[in-house]
Protein backbone atom coordinates (compact mmCIF):
# COMPACT_ATOMS: atom_id res chain seq x y z
CA UNK A 1 0.00 0.00 0.00
CA UNK A 2 2.79 2.32 1.31
CA UNK A 3 4.97 1.88 -2.16
CA UNK A 4 1.67 2.67 -4.37
CA UNK A 5 1.07 5.67 -2.62
CA UNK A 6 4.38 7.28 -2.89
CA UNK A 7 4.21 6.03 -6.91
CA UNK A 8 4.29 9.78 -8.47
CA UNK A 9 6.20 11.51 -5.58
CA UNK A 10 9.71 11.86 -7.37
CA UNK A 11 8.06 14.02 -9.81
CA UNK A 12 7.77 16.24 -6.63
CA UNK A 13 11.61 16.67 -5.92
CA UNK A 14 13.02 17.42 -9.64
CA UNK A 15 16.56 17.36 -7.67
CA UNK A 16 16.47 13.32 -7.63
CA UNK A 17 15.69 13.10 -11.65
CA UNK A 18 19.55 14.28 -12.09
CA UNK A 19 22.30 12.00 -12.65
CA UNK A 20 25.77 12.29 -10.84
CA UNK A 21 28.63 11.06 -12.56
CA UNK A 22 26.59 9.73 -15.64
CA UNK A 23 24.65 7.52 -13.14
CA UNK A 24 20.71 8.12 -11.74
CA UNK A 25 20.86 9.75 -8.62
CA UNK A 26 20.09 7.64 -5.79
CA UNK A 27 20.13 9.81 -2.52
CA UNK A 28 20.65 7.98 0.50
CA UNK A 29 21.85 10.88 2.97
CA UNK A 30 18.44 11.83 4.32
CA UNK A 31 19.64 11.55 7.93
CA UNK A 32 21.95 14.59 7.10
CA UNK A 33 19.40 16.85 5.02
CA UNK A 34 16.18 15.89 3.05
CA UNK A 35 15.49 16.99 -0.56
CA UNK A 36 12.75 19.84 -0.76
CA UNK A 37 9.78 19.38 -2.38
CA UNK A 38 8.42 21.98 -5.13
CA UNK A 39 5.66 22.84 -2.55
CA UNK A 40 8.19 24.34 -0.60
CA UNK A 41 10.24 25.52 -2.92
CA UNK A 42 6.99 27.28 -4.66
CA UNK A 43 5.95 28.69 -1.40
CA UNK A 44 9.19 30.64 -0.44
CA UNK A 45 9.08 31.80 -4.20
CA UNK A 46 5.82 33.59 -3.81
CA UNK A 47 6.86 34.69 -0.39
CA UNK A 48 9.58 36.63 -2.64
CA UNK A 49 7.56 37.38 -5.27
CA UNK A 50 4.44 38.59 -3.43
CA UNK A 51 4.64 39.43 0.47
CA UNK A 52 8.42 39.81 0.97
CA UNK A 53 8.03 42.15 3.92
CA UNK A 54 10.05 42.68 7.53
CA UNK A 55 7.61 41.28 10.19
CA UNK A 56 5.95 42.31 13.41
CA UNK A 57 7.10 46.17 13.43
CA UNK A 58 5.12 47.74 9.88
CA UNK A 59 1.79 49.00 9.93
CA UNK A 60 2.17 48.69 6.38
CA UNK A 61 0.06 45.92 4.07
CA UNK A 62 2.64 43.56 2.89
CA UNK A 63 4.49 44.01 6.60
CA UNK A 64 1.18 42.50 7.69
CA UNK A 65 0.62 39.66 5.24
CA UNK A 66 4.40 38.89 5.89
CA UNK A 67 3.25 38.82 9.73
CA UNK A 68 0.77 36.36 9.14
CA UNK A 69 2.52 34.37 7.17
CA UNK A 70 5.20 33.92 9.52
CA UNK A 71 2.57 33.74 12.49
CA UNK A 72 0.58 30.83 10.61
CA UNK A 73 4.18 29.07 10.24
CA UNK A 74 4.45 28.87 13.72
CA UNK A 75 0.59 27.37 14.32
CA UNK A 76 1.23 24.78 11.53
CA UNK A 77 4.24 24.01 13.50
CA UNK A 78 2.28 23.76 16.83
CA UNK A 79 -0.06 21.20 15.28
CA UNK A 80 2.13 19.17 14.20
CA UNK A 81 3.92 18.14 17.42
CA UNK A 82 0.78 18.97 19.34
CA UNK A 83 1.81 21.78 21.62
CA UNK A 84 -0.56 23.61 23.86
CA UNK A 85 0.29 26.87 22.76
CA UNK A 86 1.77 28.66 19.43
CA UNK A 87 3.85 30.66 21.85
CA UNK A 88 5.67 27.43 22.96
CA UNK A 89 6.99 27.65 19.33
CA UNK A 90 10.28 29.38 19.08
CA UNK A 91 12.15 29.62 15.84
CA UNK A 92 15.78 29.29 15.58
CA UNK A 93 18.15 28.31 13.04
CA UNK A 94 18.01 24.77 13.77
CA UNK A 95 18.27 22.07 16.54
CA UNK A 96 22.26 23.33 17.23
CA UNK A 97 20.78 26.77 18.03
CA UNK A 98 17.87 25.30 20.16
CA UNK A 99 20.01 23.43 22.38
CA UNK A 100 22.63 26.24 22.61
CA UNK A 101 19.51 28.72 23.91
CA UNK A 102 18.39 26.20 26.42
CA UNK A 103 21.57 25.67 27.71
CA UNK A 104 23.13 29.31 27.83
CA UNK A 105 19.30 29.90 29.55
CA UNK A 106 19.89 27.03 32.36
CA UNK A 107 23.54 27.80 32.67
CA UNK A 108 22.83 31.86 33.74
CA UNK A 109 19.32 31.26 35.42
CA UNK A 110 19.27 27.07 36.59
CA UNK A 111 22.14 25.58 36.96
CA UNK A 112 24.78 26.29 39.72
CA UNK A 113 28.14 24.82 40.69
CA UNK A 114 27.95 20.98 41.52
CA UNK A 115 24.29 20.85 39.42
CA UNK A 116 24.21 17.46 36.97
CA UNK A 117 23.07 17.15 33.84
CA UNK A 118 22.31 14.05 32.29
CA UNK A 119 22.95 13.55 28.23
CA UNK A 120 23.46 10.00 26.71
CA UNK A 121 26.42 8.18 24.79
CA UNK A 122 24.93 8.11 21.49
CA UNK A 123 23.95 11.81 21.62
CA UNK A 124 25.31 14.26 18.36
CA UNK A 125 28.09 16.60 19.11
CA UNK A 126 25.31 19.15 19.55
CA UNK A 127 23.83 17.84 22.30
CA UNK A 128 27.37 17.43 24.27
CA UNK A 129 29.23 20.64 23.79
CA UNK A 130 26.45 23.55 24.91
CA UNK A 131 26.26 21.57 28.09
CA UNK A 132 29.59 21.09 28.56
CA UNK A 133 29.89 24.73 27.96
CA UNK A 134 27.08 25.18 30.00
CA UNK A 135 29.18 23.01 33.31
CA UNK A 136 32.25 25.37 32.50
CA UNK A 137 29.90 28.24 33.48
CA UNK A 138 27.99 26.81 36.26
CA UNK A 139 30.56 24.42 37.66
CA UNK A 140 27.58 21.75 36.91
CA UNK A 141 28.81 18.66 35.61
CA UNK A 142 27.65 16.02 32.88
CA UNK A 143 26.65 12.65 33.43
CA UNK A 144 26.14 10.04 30.67
CA UNK A 145 23.52 7.30 29.88
CA UNK A 146 25.71 4.05 28.94
CA UNK A 147 24.47 1.87 26.04
CA UNK A 148 24.23 -1.56 24.59
CA UNK A 149 26.55 -2.77 22.21
CA UNK A 150 23.07 -3.17 19.86
CA UNK A 151 23.16 0.52 20.84
CA UNK A 152 19.70 0.95 22.77
CA UNK A 153 20.17 2.87 26.02
CA UNK A 154 21.08 0.99 29.62
CA UNK A 155 17.56 2.65 31.04
CA UNK A 156 18.40 0.58 34.27
CA UNK A 157 21.96 2.78 34.32
CA UNK A 158 19.87 5.97 33.49
CA UNK A 159 17.33 5.28 36.50
CA UNK A 160 20.69 4.92 39.07
CA UNK A 161 22.00 8.58 37.72
CA UNK A 162 19.59 10.43 39.49
CA UNK A 163 20.57 12.65 42.25
CA UNK A 164 18.65 15.18 44.01
CA UNK A 165 21.64 17.19 42.03
CA UNK A 166 19.92 16.50 38.83
CA UNK A 167 18.61 19.43 36.76
CA UNK A 168 17.85 18.11 33.35
CA UNK A 169 17.84 15.38 31.04
CA UNK A 170 19.21 16.19 27.60
CA UNK A 171 18.51 13.12 25.53
CA UNK A 172 18.12 12.30 21.87
CA UNK A 173 14.99 10.77 20.37
CA UNK A 174 16.35 8.83 17.72
CA UNK A 175 20.65 8.24 17.08
CA UNK A 176 21.49 10.13 14.44
CA UNK A 177 24.44 7.08 13.63
CA UNK A 178 22.79 4.02 14.98
CA UNK A 179 19.26 5.09 14.33
CA UNK A 180 17.95 3.81 17.60
CA UNK A 181 14.33 4.87 18.84
CA UNK A 182 14.72 5.72 22.19
CA UNK A 183 11.79 4.61 24.81
CA UNK A 184 11.20 8.56 25.64
CA UNK A 185 7.86 8.07 27.25
CA UNK A 186 9.64 6.13 29.88
CA UNK A 187 12.24 8.80 30.14
CA UNK A 188 10.39 11.66 30.77
CA UNK A 189 8.21 9.80 33.24
CA UNK A 190 11.05 8.64 35.18
CA UNK A 191 12.48 11.75 34.90
CA UNK A 192 9.33 13.39 36.18
CA UNK A 193 9.16 11.19 39.44
CA UNK A 194 12.07 13.00 40.07
CA UNK A 195 11.26 16.19 39.05
CA UNK A 196 13.25 16.68 36.30
CA UNK A 197 12.78 18.76 33.07
CA UNK A 198 13.58 16.90 29.69
CA UNK A 199 14.56 18.18 27.03
CA UNK A 200 14.34 15.53 23.59
CA UNK A 201 16.53 15.99 20.73
CA UNK A 202 14.25 15.78 17.80
CA UNK A 203 16.66 16.10 14.67
CA UNK A 204 16.08 12.93 13.65
CA UNK A 205 12.70 11.97 15.49
CA UNK A 206 10.58 14.37 13.92
CA UNK A 207 10.54 12.82 10.37
CA UNK A 208 10.57 8.93 11.52
CA UNK A 209 8.45 8.94 14.29
CA UNK A 210 6.57 12.27 14.59
CA UNK A 211 6.05 13.82 18.51
CA UNK A 212 3.15 14.44 20.43
CA UNK A 213 4.47 16.91 23.15
CA UNK A 214 1.60 16.48 25.25
CA UNK A 215 0.97 12.58 25.07
CA UNK A 216 5.19 12.64 25.51
CA UNK A 217 5.05 14.82 28.49
CA UNK A 218 8.39 16.07 27.83
CA UNK A 219 9.65 19.75 28.55
CA UNK A 220 11.61 20.85 26.09
CA UNK A 221 11.90 19.32 22.31
CA UNK A 222 13.78 20.73 19.14
CA UNK A 223 14.17 19.68 15.34
CA UNK A 224 15.70 21.35 11.85
CA UNK A 225 13.52 21.92 8.97
CA UNK A 226 16.13 21.00 6.66
CA UNK A 227 15.88 16.97 8.24
CA UNK A 228 12.21 17.12 7.54
CA UNK A 229 11.59 18.37 3.90
CA UNK A 230 12.01 21.90 4.85
CA UNK A 231 14.89 24.81 4.33
CA UNK A 232 18.07 24.78 5.79
CA UNK A 233 18.61 27.56 8.40
CA UNK A 234 15.35 27.22 10.09
CA UNK A 235 14.09 25.20 13.06
CA UNK A 236 12.30 25.02 16.24
CA UNK A 237 12.68 24.95 20.02
CA UNK A 238 9.25 23.88 21.84
CA UNK A 239 9.32 24.64 25.80
CA UNK A 240 6.24 24.23 28.06
CA UNK A 241 4.87 27.83 28.79
CA UNK A 242 5.72 27.57 32.33
CA UNK A 243 9.82 26.82 31.18
CA UNK A 244 10.26 29.91 28.73
CA UNK A 245 8.29 31.67 30.92
CA UNK A 246 10.98 31.20 33.61
CA UNK A 247 13.98 31.21 31.37
CA UNK A 248 16.10 33.98 30.36
CA UNK A 249 16.46 35.41 26.85
CA UNK A 250 19.51 34.16 24.51
CA UNK A 251 20.36 37.01 22.74
CA UNK A 252 19.55 40.40 22.74
CA UNK A 253 18.24 43.02 19.96
CA UNK A 254 15.04 43.85 18.27
CA UNK A 255 12.16 41.84 19.02
CA UNK A 256 12.48 40.05 22.13
CA UNK A 257 12.42 43.61 23.93
CA UNK A 258 9.40 45.85 25.56
CA UNK A 259 10.80 48.44 26.27
CA UNK A 260 14.24 49.86 26.27
CA UNK A 261 16.32 52.51 28.05
CA UNK A 262 19.73 53.36 29.19
CA UNK A 263 18.38 52.74 33.44
CA UNK A 264 16.04 49.05 32.66
CA UNK A 265 15.09 47.35 29.74
CA UNK A 266 12.09 44.38 30.02
CA UNK A 267 11.40 41.63 28.00
CA UNK A 268 8.90 40.71 25.18
CA UNK A 269 6.22 37.85 26.32
CA UNK A 270 6.80 34.78 24.37
CA UNK A 271 7.69 33.55 21.96
CA UNK A 272 9.32 36.82 21.25
CA UNK A 273 11.46 37.17 24.16
CA UNK A 274 13.84 34.30 22.46
CA UNK A 275 13.18 35.69 18.86
CA UNK A 276 15.76 38.96 18.93
CA UNK A 277 16.04 40.16 15.48
CA UNK A 278 14.55 39.83 12.08
CA UNK A 279 13.40 36.44 11.94
CA UNK A 280 13.83 33.47 9.01
CA UNK A 281 10.39 34.66 7.43
CA UNK A 282 10.81 32.13 4.33
CA UNK A 283 12.19 29.44 6.24
CA UNK A 284 9.31 29.53 8.55
CA UNK A 285 6.78 29.31 5.64
CA UNK A 286 9.06 26.61 3.83
CA UNK A 287 9.00 24.28 7.25
CA UNK A 288 5.19 25.63 7.39
CA UNK A 289 4.53 24.06 3.36
CA UNK A 290 7.14 20.91 4.53
CA UNK A 291 4.73 19.55 7.27
CA UNK A 292 1.14 20.49 4.75
CA UNK A 293 3.12 18.35 2.68
CA UNK A 294 3.78 15.75 5.14
CA UNK A 295 -0.24 15.86 5.72
CA UNK A 296 -1.08 15.77 2.55
CA UNK A 297 0.41 12.00 2.20
CA UNK A 298 0.25 11.51 6.29
CA UNK A 299 3.22 11.13 8.54
CA UNK A 300 2.14 7.30 9.16
CA UNK A 301 1.86 6.66 5.79
CA UNK A 302 5.51 8.05 5.13
CA UNK A 303 6.66 6.78 8.21
CA UNK A 304 5.20 3.27 7.70
CA UNK A 305 7.04 3.27 4.13
CA UNK A 306 10.47 4.31 5.55
CA UNK A 307 10.27 1.07 7.82
CA UNK A 308 9.36 -1.07 4.65
CA UNK A 309 12.63 0.72 3.42
CA UNK A 310 14.62 -0.38 6.25
CA UNK A 311 13.51 -3.70 6.09
CA UNK A 312 14.10 -4.08 2.76
CA UNK A 313 17.58 -2.98 2.70
CA UNK A 314 18.64 -4.98 5.84
CA UNK A 315 17.37 -8.44 4.20
CA UNK A 316 19.42 -7.39 1.57
CA UNK A 317 22.26 -6.56 2.36
CA UNK A 318 23.14 -8.94 5.13
CA UNK A 319 23.94 -11.37 2.35
CA UNK A 320 26.97 -9.14 1.25
CA UNK A 321 30.26 -10.45 2.45
CA UNK A 322 31.87 -9.12 5.91
CA UNK A 323 29.25 -6.41 6.15
CA UNK A 324 28.66 -5.50 9.94
CA UNK A 325 25.53 -3.82 10.59
CA UNK A 326 26.45 -1.10 13.40
CA UNK A 327 23.24 -0.59 15.79
CA UNK A 328 20.74 -2.96 15.89
CA UNK A 329 18.08 -1.51 18.64
CA UNK A 330 14.93 -3.03 18.45
CA UNK A 331 13.20 -0.27 17.57
CA UNK A 332 15.16 2.25 14.59
CA UNK A 333 14.41 4.66 12.46
CA UNK A 334 15.19 4.09 8.54
CA UNK A 335 18.87 4.12 9.25
CA UNK A 336 21.46 1.52 8.35
CA UNK A 337 24.88 2.24 9.49
CA UNK A 338 27.94 -0.28 8.69
CA UNK A 339 30.97 -1.55 7.82
CA UNK A 340 32.84 -3.45 4.90
CA UNK A 341 35.31 -5.77 6.72
CA UNK A 342 38.26 -3.54 7.10
CA UNK A 343 37.75 -1.07 4.75
CA UNK A 344 37.67 2.07 5.90
CA UNK A 345 34.31 4.47 5.06
CA UNK A 346 35.33 7.14 3.25
CA UNK A 347 36.72 4.78 0.54
CA UNK A 348 33.35 2.60 0.18
CA UNK A 349 31.45 5.71 0.23
CA UNK A 350 34.03 7.79 -2.77
CA UNK A 351 33.59 4.40 -4.79
CA UNK A 352 29.91 4.07 -4.34
CA UNK A 353 29.79 7.91 -5.17
CA UNK A 354 31.25 7.33 -8.54
CA UNK A 355 28.26 5.17 -9.05
CA UNK A 356 25.83 7.80 -7.95
CA UNK A 357 25.35 6.95 -4.56
CA UNK A 358 25.14 10.04 -1.59
CA UNK A 359 25.63 7.88 1.34
CA UNK A 360 27.46 9.63 4.67
CA UNK A 361 30.33 8.26 6.27
CA UNK A 362 32.66 9.09 9.14
CA UNK A 363 31.85 9.51 13.23
CA UNK A 364 28.34 11.93 11.96
CA UNK A 365 29.14 14.01 14.56
CA UNK A 366 28.96 11.47 17.29
CA UNK A 367 32.39 10.38 18.43
CA UNK A 368 32.36 9.19 21.93
CA UNK A 369 29.88 6.69 20.36
CA UNK A 370 32.27 5.85 18.11
CA UNK A 371 35.25 5.84 20.64
CA UNK A 372 32.75 3.55 22.69
CA UNK A 373 32.35 1.07 19.50
CA UNK A 374 35.64 1.51 18.75
CA UNK A 375 35.54 2.35 14.98
CA UNK A 376 36.54 5.65 13.52
CA UNK A 377 33.36 5.62 11.84
CA UNK A 378 30.61 3.86 9.99
CA UNK A 379 28.99 3.96 6.15
CA UNK A 380 25.25 4.65 6.73
CA UNK A 381 22.55 4.94 4.57
CA UNK A 382 19.43 6.95 5.67
CA UNK A 383 16.30 6.38 3.69
CA UNK A 384 12.74 9.10 2.92
CA UNK A 385 9.87 9.05 1.34
CA UNK A 386 11.08 9.14 -1.68
CA UNK A 387 13.64 6.33 -2.11
CA UNK A 388 12.72 3.02 -3.33
CA UNK A 389 13.44 -0.72 -3.16
CA UNK A 390 14.89 -0.73 -6.35
CA UNK A 391 17.29 2.20 -5.34
CA UNK A 392 18.54 -0.22 -2.11
CA UNK A 393 18.89 -3.11 -4.94
CA UNK A 394 21.76 -0.62 -6.95
CA UNK A 395 22.75 0.44 -4.17
CA UNK A 396 23.97 -3.21 -2.77
CA UNK A 397 25.49 -4.18 -5.93
CA UNK A 398 27.75 -0.94 -5.87
CA UNK A 399 28.54 -2.11 -2.58
CA UNK A 400 29.81 -5.55 -3.71
CA UNK A 401 31.85 -4.03 -6.58
CA UNK A 402 33.01 -1.32 -3.95
CA UNK A 403 33.71 -4.90 -1.68
CA UNK A 404 35.93 -6.52 -4.67
CA UNK A 405 37.81 -3.10 -5.70
CA UNK A 406 39.39 -2.77 -2.31
CA UNK A 407 39.73 -6.26 -1.69
N1 LIG B 1 21.00 16.09 16.77
C1 LIG B 1 20.92 15.03 15.97
C2 LIG B 1 20.45 13.71 16.51
C3 LIG B 1 21.25 15.17 14.62
O1 LIG B 1 21.16 14.12 13.80
C4 LIG B 1 21.69 16.43 14.14
C5 LIG B 1 22.14 16.58 12.74
O2 LIG B 1 22.66 15.68 12.14
C6 LIG B 1 21.75 17.49 15.02
C7 LIG B 1 21.39 17.29 16.33
C8 LIG B 1 22.18 18.85 14.59
O3 LIG B 1 21.26 19.38 13.67
P1 LIG B 1 21.56 20.75 12.91
O4 LIG B 1 22.93 20.63 12.33
O5 LIG B 1 20.49 20.82 11.86
O6 LIG B 1 21.46 21.85 13.90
Amino acid sequence: MGMELFKHIRDEFPILSQKVHGKPLVYFDNAATTQKPLMVIQAIDNYYNTINSNVHRGVHHLSQLATDAYEQARVQVQKFINAQHAHEIIFTRGTTESINLLAHSFASEILSAGDEIIVSRMEHHSNIVPWQMACEKSGAILKVVPIYENGELDMEAYKQLFTEKTKLVSITHASNSLGTINPIKEIVDYAHSHQVPVLLDGAQGIKSCGMDVQEIDCDFYCFSGHKVYAPMGIGILYGKENWLDKLPPYQGGGEMIKHVSFEETTYNTLPFKFEAGTPHVEGAIGLQYALKFIEKYGHQHMIAHEKELLHYAENQMKIIEDIRFIGTAKEKTAVVSFLLGKHHPTDVGTIIDFMGIAVRTGHHCTQPLMDYLGIPGTIRASFAVYNTKSEIDTMVKALRTAQQMLN
